[in-house]
């Protein structure tokens, strides 16, 4: 579903040149659960970024499903993230003045093809939550609102950039679960930021980046399901 084709990205900061991006190729097939490591600095975001369409590489080729997203026009691409891609972010990044519900609903109304709110608030369980502010939930609940938000949509792939960063270790096993089980449950394909390794058991497919590099890529046949995992 993702092909990604001798991709570089270089950042200038005035005289100073970064290279985020330095010749990536892996491809990622449709309803896979990946999992991306690599230090700070490897890349990591600036590739899920690409693939996300939230950023361009400056060459190479970004197929998603059957098409070169690095050559669409900006309102193309603005359409692709719409209808492609549902995001989730280290700091949640939910709407203060808006409850958990509404946070969640207010994307149906800008989708093409949403799913249920009230079946996915309950498939995040907080179902119970619904009327709450963000300020009222904890930070577990808040990453479940985002969640949310981000598969209401009903998106090709859910791209998600550090989800557990500002967790603890408990709340972020959870988080991570919650992910396995909406990718297995709604077939979305994944593609899943870590730091933390014991993730890789349960991934079908781990890439590792290194300097803007593709390290290696690994394909698990019989992933452990997250409950059998050693955290
Ligand atoms: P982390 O684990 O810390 O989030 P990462 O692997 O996600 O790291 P990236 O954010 O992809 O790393 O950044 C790769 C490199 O590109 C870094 O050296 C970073 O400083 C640089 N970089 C990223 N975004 C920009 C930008 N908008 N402008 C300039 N340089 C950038
Ligand atoms: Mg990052």
């Amino acid at each position: 579903i993702v092909v990604i084709k001798d991709v570089y990205k270089e950042y200038t900061m005035g005289e100073v040149k970064v290279k985020a991006a330095d010749g990536m190729n892996f491809e990622i097939q449709r309803g896979e659960f990946v999992v991306v490591l690599g230090p700070s600095g490897s890349g990591k975001s600036t590739v899920l970024n690409i693939i996300g369409g939230m950023d361009r590489p400056t060459s190479g080729e970004v197929w998603v499903d059957g098409k070169d997203i690095a050559k669409y026009s900006d309102k193309d691409l603005t359409i692709f993230r719409r209808d492609n891609v549902g995001f989730v972010f280290q700091f949640y990044n939910l709407i203060p003045n808006l409850t958990a519900y509404e946070n969640v609903d207010l994307v149906t109304q800008v989708s093409t093809n949403p799913l249920n709110v009230d079946d996915i608030m309950s498939e995040v369980s907080l179902s119970e939550r619904k009327g709450n502010f963000p300020s009222q939930l904890s930070g577990g609940e808040q990453q479940r609102v985002a969640i949310a938000r981000a598969v209401v949509k009903n998106p090709l792939m859910l791209l998600c950039d550090e989800p557990t960063g500002a967790l603890d270790y408990k709340t972020g096993k959870l988080v991570l679960k919650l992910l396995h089980d909406i990718n297995r449950k709604l077939k979305k394909t994944t593609i899943i930021i870590t730091h933390n390794a014991a993730v890789a058991a349960m991934a079908d497919r781990v890439i590792k980046v290194r300097s803007g590099m593709v390290e290696s890529v690994s394909v698990n046949l019989s992933p452990e399901p997250p409950e059998r995992i050693e955290w």
